[in-house]
């Protein structure tokens, strides 16, 4: 990969480059920049310099094979760069020099490379190192010209390869905030199948017309590709209107190529967000995409705006949870609450959260298949998972560190009508030997509202087996300060929303007073979630509050990184 900086590689290339003098033309019709650029490179290179393009080219037809690099300005009276390196690079036996493009036009660096160019260096000039490193490193690729087509390109399409990819998209992201690129990942139904029966030599050709095809549409558009692996294609475009024309673009040219061998392209894309970094970006695309293997309806996904997409997204889900269960890809982590009357806070509990590592979408967070499981009547599953996790967590922290930190797990309003709710519980305490307490049940308002007196029921039950019922998400239902008094409850959990603007509105702390007012009546201690700031904390803390869960303390983590919260309270 290209290095942006580093100066120990530097050090590194500059070494190897004392051994032979190098040729490096500089074009640019400014005097200072000619200067500047002969003053960080003439250590190590002979420099020649050219004020225009025609100069350029003159000096550049004269020394065809020993010049190692060209540093052409685009923006020059008489000949312009552009012109240059549309010369060069239709030229046989000059195509070869690399150049690297000096501009201070932003929009103009991606066209440069899309024209061929090595690479580009920004006006006004960055660091010496940074220019020296580059020029020395496009040399080194360049000299092994073999060697850098390889590298730099897939030989079957000539679109980037994959690390040289990722470095210019990166590089697109990082210097270009002002271009929405999309992140479109296209790949073939069945591709190992078409070669098996049609031949490698047919899945070749299959790969080189999608690769012409996909070259042609970036010449009209602003944009890099490349061949990722085997059939997968990754194009990174400023941002189009209407993907199923592109895609039946493609498709077309396929079916040109052969109708017989009924080759199905499908296309994921990922709309450009602001700040999001390409990788991520692909990464999305690929799960659109993946979305829709095998679909023989919907070849095209959208990530984001599509709303098939959460329909077939939820589909695959149901079917995945299996396997995902059997696999282990649930991760339960884990988000301290800290209590805040003591000074300095001190860790008393943590949630219980889970997240779901698929293997082919990525992280999915809770917030995305938690009510699909709901409705579906798949919930237990997950949830028992968590319990039991958590529940070997305590006895593993405990062994560990010779304390008990206490786990909250969420309950589902289904899994109170689960007739052996109370069995299963039971189990996991007697086989981890906890305290009924350490494994704390957060059951949302809503719940509460919903179902009344059934509800209330099976938590006494509970609560008389030993167990300390949380009140989730309080003030989201609409329970009356008569409810109130007759639910059986040990924590009040109050709902995010209160504490949000408390900084800024002195109503919504009012309303917190309130809260902290009505668990006082009520005999219960009140943990405050989604505290995010120091100020929210201390205004907390002033009315009373007892408990604080939010990222102000932490986000939710893997039980390796929650260890650290744990050293730290036991070495008090
Ligand atoms: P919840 O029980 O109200 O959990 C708190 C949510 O707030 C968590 O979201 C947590 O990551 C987030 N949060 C914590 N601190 C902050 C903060 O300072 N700022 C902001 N903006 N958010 C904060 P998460 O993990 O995405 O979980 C979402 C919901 O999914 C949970 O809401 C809970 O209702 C449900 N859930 C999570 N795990 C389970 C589970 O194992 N079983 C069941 N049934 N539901 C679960
Ligand atoms: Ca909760
Ligand atoms: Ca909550």
């Amino acid at each position: 990969m290209i290095p942006t900086d580093g100066v120990e590689e530097v050090t590194m290339i500059r070494s190897k480059q004392i051994k032979k003098p190098q040729n490096v033309l500089v074009v640019d019709d400014q005097e200072l920049n000619r200067y500047i650029l002969g003053m960080i490179l003439e250590d190590d290179y002979e420099v020649l310099y050219a004020e225009n393009g025609e100069e350029a080219l003159k000096i550049i037809r004269q020394n065809p094979d020993s010049l190692s690099v060209i540093l052409l300005d685009l923006m020059m009276p008489v000949m312009d760069g552009f012109t240059v390196l549309d010369i060069l690079r239709n030229d046989e036996q000059l195509k070869s020099i690399p150049v690297i493009v000096l501009t201070a036009e932003k929009s103009a660096e991606l066209k440069a490379l899309q024209m061929g160019a090595a690479d580009f260096i920004t006006k006004p000039f960055d660091m010496h190192e940074v220019i020296l490193a580059r020029v020395s490193r496009i040399i080194e690729l360049s000299e092994g010209r073999q060697l850098i087509s390889a590298a730099e390109h897939d030989r079957l399409t000539m679109l980037y390869s994959r690390n040289f990819f990722f470095e210019y998209a990166n590089r697109i992201h990082q210097y270009h905030p002002e271009l929405h690129m999309d992140a479109i990942v296209m790949n073939i139904e069945q591709f190992h199948s078409i070669n098996a029966l049609n031949g490698r030599e047919f899945g070749d050709n299959v790969l080189r017309i999608l690769g012409n095809e996909i070259r042609a549409f970036l010449a009209e558009t602003d944009g890099i590709a490349s061949r990722i692996e085997a059939d997968r294609f990754d194009i990174f475009c400023i941002h189009q209107d209407d993907y199923q024309e592109l895609l039946d673009r493609f498709q077309n040219k396929v079916n040109e190529f052969s109708r017989k061998a009924n080759i199905r392209l499908r296309m994921g894309v990922k709309p450009w967000r602001e700040g999001v970094e390409p990788i991520l970006l692909f990464d999305q695309a690929r799960a659109a995409c993946s979305l829709v293997r095998g679909n023989y309806l919907t070849h095209l996904m959208i990530y984001d705006e599509d709303m098939q997409m959460r329909e077939i997204l939820n589909q695959r889900l149901l079917n995945d949870l299996g396997r995902a269960i059997e696999e282990r890809q649930f991760k339960v982590f884990y988000q301290p609450k800290y209590n805040i009357q003591c000074d300095p806070p001190k860790l008393s509990s943590a949630e219980a959260l889970i997240r779901w590592r698929h293997p082919e979408l990525g992280m999915i967070s809770p917030g995305d298949f938690i009510p699909l499981f709901e409705s579906n009547g798949q919930i237990s599953v997950v949830d028992n998972y968590v319990w039991e996790e958590a529940a070997r967590q305590i006895a593993e922290w405990r062994e560990k560190y010779g304390v008990t930190i206490p786990v909250s797990v969420n309950l589902s309003r289904v899994d109170m009508f689960d007739p052996d709710l109370e069995d299963r519980i039971n189990a996991l305490v007697e086989k981890n030997k906890l305290d009924r307490k350490s494994l704390k049940l957060e059951v949302t308002e809503s719940a509460y509202t919903d179902n009344g007196e059934k509800l209330i029921e099976v938590i006494d039950h509970l609560r008389k087996a030993g167990f300390e019922i949380e009140m989730d998400d309080f003030g989201s239902g609409y329970s009356s300060l008569n409810m109130l008094s007759a639910m059986p409850i040990d924590v009040l959990k109050m709902d995010m929303k209160f504490v949000r603007n408390i900084e800024h509105n002195e109503k919504d702390f009012r309303l917190v007073k309130l809260i902290l007012d009505i668990a006082r009546y009520l005999k219960v201690p009140v943990v405050a979630e989604g505290v995010e700031t120091e100020t929210q904390m201390e205004l907390l803390q002033n009315a009373g509050c007892d408990l604080v869960q939010g990222y102000y303390f932490s986000r939710p983590v893997p039980p390796e990184d929650f260890e650290k919260f744990i050293d730290v309270r036991n070495k008090k």
